[in-house]
């Protein structure tokens, strides 16, 4: 644990990272720059990676002196712009502060990453951050390109004509989706993209953006495969894979419930060939019919992702069509009366998450729903974009550390973690 603020890391113009002698490295809750203890910082977590951040001077902190300082220049060479550093970290981690850099020059989006304050110490880096979740099926070492090709060559000769195993072919080989590899791999969560639209246009989609914003990270599936192409792969997988789970709704397409008819006749198929493993959807919620008919269907858990749980707030970021917040509560009630294992995919923001007004409105729909796991994602976006898209007030939250800590006490059941889980069932 360190007992003393690590220094402030800030870049060149080309991306090279250098460390401050003295300034220390401090961070932004929101809009509001805080200063965090020294205990809040845990070493970079291995898989994490490193950004600089052009045109976004960083502000660093003299303690000696208790100031603020904007380093718009290199300190070593007074004409040439200084940028600031951020980190992306590996999954299972909770982001505590955004990075501490000024966006008044900023004339561009960020692309779509959960940008973390890093400072550097004792010959490592630092970031305020915490685990909330440590799965060694979703370590980076359990993927190793070098034993995952041969196996993509030989299950796509075995399925020559599935369309939906050569999507995934992509994405585990190009896109480094870890999910999708586990299909080749025959392990644990399998992956069911499914729908080429949506139902809502979140500022933060990873495979649709506007023609003005920043590139979407993954390509969106461009068909609806048919159940034939969908139960082939995913039968076997929940018949003979280590802790199965077949998950529909995943970063590479629009919404699966726009596609809630093949999703239901795929499930029946797959529970009429076997009870084996865990069928999950990931999903926004947004048509509770359509999620009733899935879970009649034979599903065993659901997410639901949500950015708030406050309607204005909810529809700033969702830009829902045609469905409102109340619909998605209405899914996460159902579902858990139907005796579901009910998740939320909360996406985080250091200064909006951990607001009294937005801890709340969680609690009330955490009573109201009586839902069974939080998982923790720090939104992949640009802070400053977010901020403004939001209209959060200048104020610094209480602490994302802080808010898990006070939901833990009053919901004591409550789950909390990262990844979708592989339920036995017992345990349902
Ligand atoms: S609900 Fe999902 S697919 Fe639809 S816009 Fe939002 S992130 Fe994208």
């Amino acid at each position: 644990m360190l007992k003393e603020l690590p220094y402030l890391v800030y870049a060149d113009e080309e991306g090279q990272i250098y460390t401050h002698p003295y300034l220390k490295a401090v961070g932004k809750s929101g809009e509001q720059i805080v200063i965090p203890q020294p205990e809040d910082f845990i070493p970079l977590p291995d898989g994490s990676k490193l950004f600089f951040l052009p045109k976004c001077p960083p502000v660093g902190y003299d303690e000696k002196r208790g100031h603020f300082y904007l380093l718009e220049t290199l300190p070593f060479h007074k004409r040439k712009p200084c940028y600031g550093v951020a980190a992306f970290m590996a999954p299972g981690y909770v982001r505590c502060l955004l990075p501490a850099v000024d966006y008044a020059d900023k004339d561009y989006l960020l692309p779509l990453w959960a940008y973390t304050a890093v400072g550097w110490y004792d010959d490592r880096y630092w970031v305020p951050a915490f685990l909330i979740e440590d799965n060694p099926h979703w370590h980076p070492s359990q993927y190793d390109d070098r034993t995952l090709l041969p196996k993509v060559e030989e299950k796509c000769r075995r399925f020559p004509n599935n369309r939906l195993l050569q999507h995934l072919r992509i994405c585990a080989t190009e896109y480094h989706c870890f999910a999708a590899k586990n299909a080749f791999y025959e392990r644990w969560e399998f992956p069911v993209p499914t729908s080429p639209t949506c139902n809502a246009r979140c500022l933060g989609c990873l495979s649709w953006q506007e023609p003005d914003s920043c590139e979407p990270s993954h390509h969106r599936i461009e068909f609806v495969p048919t159940v034939e192409e969908i139960v082939e792969l995913t039968v076997p997988h929940l018949l003979y894979a280590e802790e199965p789970i077949v998950s529909f709704g995943q970063g590479c397409e629009g919404e699966p419930l726009m596609v809630g008819d093949t999703i239901a006749a795929s499930i029946k198929e797959m529970r009429r060939q076997t009870s084996r493993g865990t069928i999950n959807l990931n999903t926004n919620g947004s048509l509770p019919d359509v999620v009733e008919k899935i879970i009649d269907a034979g599903l065993d858990s659901i997410r639901v992702s949500l950015n708030s749980a406050r309607e204005d707030l909810y529809h700033r970021y969702y830009r829902p069509k045609n469905y409102a917040l109340a619909d998605v509560k209405k899914t996460i009630k159902l579902a858990k009366e139907r005796g579901i294992f009910t998740m939320i995919n909360y996406l985080i923001f250091p200064g909006f998450s951990d607001t009294r007004e937005e801890i709340e409105a969680l609690k009330q729909l955490i009573a109201e729903t009586k839902l069974d796991f939080i998982q923790l994602k720090n939104l992949n976006i640009d802070p400053y974009w977010y901020v403004r898209q939001m209209q959060l007030p200048y104020t610094a939250g209480i602490g994302m550390r802080r808010l898990v800590e006070e939901l833990k006490r009053e919901f004591p059941h409550l789950q909390f973690g990262y990844y979708n889980r592989y339920l036995d069932k017992n345990e349902k």
